[in-house]
Order: C-alpha cells, then structure tokens, then sequence
C-alpha cells in the first residue's frame, strides 16, 4: 500500500474527497502503546464519568451532523439521506450505552451461606476495532462506545474506502482515548498480532475474517468477528402486498446498493402467489428505486462503492442472465459512465445453486425464488454457510413468531428487513460462518469486559468452622 490514501468518489470519476496517511508496523506499535499507557489511568476513572465520555462524544458528532454526513456520502456513494441516518443512529447508540452500561458493567455480590462472591467486569484493556467502508462510523462506535464506557481504549482501522467521516467522528473523544491507523491488511494485521492488543472486534468479509479469526487466536487474543450474510425472506401464504409493505421489501435489499450485511439477499414467495408478488415487487421498485448521484435529493440508490465492486457485480448479473431472467429496476436519474453505477435488478427463473443465491452478493441485484411447502422454504433459507439475517413476512404474528424459530440465523425481522428493523436494545450478530459475537444490546456491552471472581468461602470466614482442605465444597 503506497503511504496515503487517496479517496475517490465512486459517483464521479476522479474527484478527490480526501486523503489519509497509512500507518506502517512502526505506527501502528506507536499507536497501541499509546492507548496502553492511557487505559492505565482510564480504567480508574468511576463509570459515571466515563460514560459521561460518550455522552459528550455524542453531542459533538450530532453537532457536526450535517457537514460529516456530506462528506460520507462523497466517501461510500451512499444517498445522503441514508448518511444522516447513520450519524443520527449513531449519535443514538453512543447515548444508550452511556445510559446502560454504568449498569451492566458494576459488580455483582452475593453473600449467603455458600460465601461472599464479588463479580468484578474488568475492561480488557487495548481493543482493536477493525471496521468496513458501508457503515463506518456507526460500525466503529459499536465498538469504540462500550469499549470505552468499560474502561478500555482502542485502536481503530477504518477500511481505506472509507476512512474520512469516520476519522472526523473520532476526534470528537477525548484525546488519547481513540487513536485512529489507516492502512488495509497489512495495518489490520499489525493491529491484530500486536502483543499488547487484549481484544479484537471486527466487522467485514469472509477473506478478512478467516485472516484475523486465525491471526488473533494465534496470538492469544480472543475476537468478536462480524461477517457477511446472505439472508432469506420468506413471504408466507398470507404475506400483506400493500404498497407500504412492498416499498419496505423493495429498500431492504437496496439501500446503499444492495452493499449491507443483513440486506435481504433472497427472496422466497409461494408459488401460488409468485406471480402477484413479482407484479407488487416491480411495481415498489418503481416507486422506491431511484438510481442516482447521492447528493441529489430524491435518489434512494448510488454508485457501489468502488470499480471492482461494480464488476463484479456486473459479473454475477450477466451470469444470472445466462442462467435465467434479469429485470431492470427503478428510475436512472444520472450517467451510468459518471461513477461506479450499476442499475437495481431483479433475477427470476434461477435455481438455488445460482451464484446470485447461493452467495452474498453484496451488490444491487436480488433473485426471486417460488417455493411450494414451508418446510421447503425453510430447509432452502437454512442452506448454506451464513447465518446472519432472515425474516418472515406474514398478517398473522403468531405465526411469523413461530416460523422465525425455524431459521438459523442470528436475527429474524418480522414483516421488515434491513435498517427498518434494527434497535438499539436488540443484540445483532451472525450464527454459523457469519461470526460470533453481539453488537448492541446489553450483550453487546458485554463483549468489552471480562467477569473476574473474588470468593470468600463460608467455611473459612469467621466463625465458619473450617472443612476439609482437601474437599470441593457443595
Ligand atoms: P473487508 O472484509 O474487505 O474489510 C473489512 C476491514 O478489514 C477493512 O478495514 C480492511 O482493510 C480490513 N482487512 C482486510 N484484510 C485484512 C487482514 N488480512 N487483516 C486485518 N484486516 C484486514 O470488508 P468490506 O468490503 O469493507 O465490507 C463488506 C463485508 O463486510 C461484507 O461481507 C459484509 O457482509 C460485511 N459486513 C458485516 C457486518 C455485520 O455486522 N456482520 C456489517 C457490515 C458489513
């Protein structure tokens, strides 16, 4: 990797957003020694204040709101809207863990006739948050939030296709808390094999996360891995087909071009319906879709993030129209040669073991598929290696409820799917090859302590009478 970063727009071809400095092996050693000598101090610092941290944290980036969410979308491609949707959940999280987590993270103790127990949360001391480019800043303070509010610090890798919002954001902790290195694998990799990193959460791809799930436990150090998706919908045989139902269906797989770990990816409808659905499906598309620069109002759909997204996207459509149908979505609203377009597509009349089902094809392109019994449909949804999403859509709640069971995967929308259905208090993390580990919710605080045990028999406090040193005690 040359020493800086270069960011491009993906919505237009050679105009620069920013630059940012890469941290070779040297840097990214000064960078986590740094964040160890601070975590001394910090972790002394009563919980109250440090989530008080994050309070302050959070009225800064929504103060600079505005500004950083221009700067995204120039950054991801993503439509602005969607870039003011993330700072402003972002902002929103940073506030509930400093609302929970002086909670989540105080002792627990005990004292009854088995003995005194203390259960103390220790911080682990550096964490090394390595984030992508889709949702950067959210992604990193998922990681940066409860971190700090339990007494660590950390190192932050921003994807180098989005490494400029985020860095802005981060600025807004107090100095030495949060250090920030740019760089790709190799920076990541430093990051994660450095002696005196106790922690690695990261979010990103398959390749990357094999690299670090072997690179991390090589060096004792135990990870949160987030991973890819390629999660089912399931339209039941009574599924609501109003246009507002639709419009939700339609944006779950496209927003921020189809570029979302729990984007809808495949979508299963009835065969008794598949015809009705398709006919709802393409008229939502036309009212949701609009492909376009992500600065101009209206455009719901922007560039994929970079020239070997785009083609490889493109790849996995002609394919797809090799193998079956391709229908084109929504409105073009700008020059597709301007920056990395490709137009929303919708694939029918393609078997399950098409590339465009059977992998996540992170791109704007999604393929209808009928089914004719739910056992079926559920035994077709739980194929594969990922985990991480699903949903279920059905007029009946009970009956959602029960069907969501069925799935193998580690969060089921119900009659939503994607960003709709997300919430704060609702832990968020794959099963099976999409990772281990929570974000959000009170397990996701969980995932920055470690629970240390200080026990007093009652044998041998006083007054106790002793026992059998050499006993377990029942
Ligand atoms: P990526 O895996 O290419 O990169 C993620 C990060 O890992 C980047 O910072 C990158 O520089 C770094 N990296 C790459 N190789 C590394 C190595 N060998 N060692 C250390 N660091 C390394 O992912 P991306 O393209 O930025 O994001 C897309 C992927 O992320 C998709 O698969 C998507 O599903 C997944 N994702 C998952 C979640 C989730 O919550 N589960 C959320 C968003 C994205």
């Amino acid at each position: 990797m040359p020493a800086e970063i270069v960011r491009e727009n993906p919505a237009r071809r050679a105009e620069i957003v920013g630059r940012v400095p890469v941290a070779d092996a040297a840097g990214v050693d000064r960078a986590v020694r740094a964040a160890a000598d601070r975590q001394r101090s910090w972790r002394e610092v009563p919980a109250g204040e440090r989530a008080a941290v994050l309070l302050r944290a959070a009225d800064a980036v929504e103060a600079m709101l505005p500004g950083t969410a221009v700067l995204l979308a120039r950054e991801t491609g993503k439509p602005l809207a969607d870039c003011a949707g993330e700072l402003r959940f972002s902002v929103a999280y940073l506030r509930w863990a400093a609302a929970r987590a002086p909670a989540a993270y105080a002792d627990r103790e005990t004292d009854d006739a088995a003995g005194r127990l203390v259960l103390r949360r220790r911080p682990y001391g550096v964490v090394a948050a390595i984030t992508p480019w889709n949702a950067p800043v959210i992604l990193a303070l998922l990681k940066v939030g409860p971190a700090l509010a339990a007494g660590n610090t950390a190192v932050v890798k921003p994807s180098p296709l989005a490494p400029l919002a985020v860095t802005r954001v981060l600025a807004a902790f107090p100095p030495g808390l949060v250090h920030v290195v740019h760089g790709g694998a190799e920076a990541g990799g430093a990051l994660v094999g450095h002696s005196s990193v106790h922690r690695v959460a990261f979010t990103g791809g398959a390749a990357a996360g094999r690299a670090i799930g072997a690179a991390a436990p090589a060096a004792l150090t135990p990870a949160v891995l987030e991973l890819g998706g390629n999660d089912p919908v399931v339209l039941l045989d009574d599924a609501d087909l109003s246009d507002a139902a639709m419009d939700r269906l339609v944006m779950a797989s496209f927003a921020t071009a189809g570029q979302v770990c729990m984007a809808a990816k495949r979508l299963y409808a009835p065969r008794s319906r598949l015809a009705e659905v398709r006919e709802a499906y393409l008229a939502a598309a036309e009212r949701a879709l609009v492909l376009g620069d992500p600065l101009t109002e209206g455009t719901t759909v922007g560039p994929v993030v970079s020239a070997a997204a785009a083609e490889r996207v493109r790849a996995l459509i002609a394919d797809s129209a090799e193998r079956g149908t391709v229908t084109g979505l929504g409105a073009v609203r700008v020059d597709l040669e301007r920056g990395h377009f490709v137009r929303p597509a919708l694939v029918t009349d393609v078997a399950d073991d098409a590339p465009v089902v059977a992998e996540e094809q992170f791109g704007p392109v999604v393929p209808l598929l009928p089914y004719d019994t739910e056992d079926e449909a559920v035994a077709r949804a739980n194929a594969g290696e990922l985990g991480l999403g699903a949903s279920v859509w059905s007029a009946d709640e009970e009956r959602a409820f029960a069907f969501a069971r069925r799935f193998e995967a580690g969060f089921t929308f119900v009659n939503t799917h994607n960003r709709t259905g997300m919430a704060l208090h609702a832990p968020f993390g794959g099963v099976k090859r999409s990772g281990h580990g929570r974000e959000y919710g009170v397990e996701g605080l969980l995932e920055y302590v470690q629970t240390c045990a200080v026990h007093a028999p009652a044998a041998f406090r006083a007054g106790g009478g002793g026992m059998d040193a050499g006993a377990y005690p029942l």
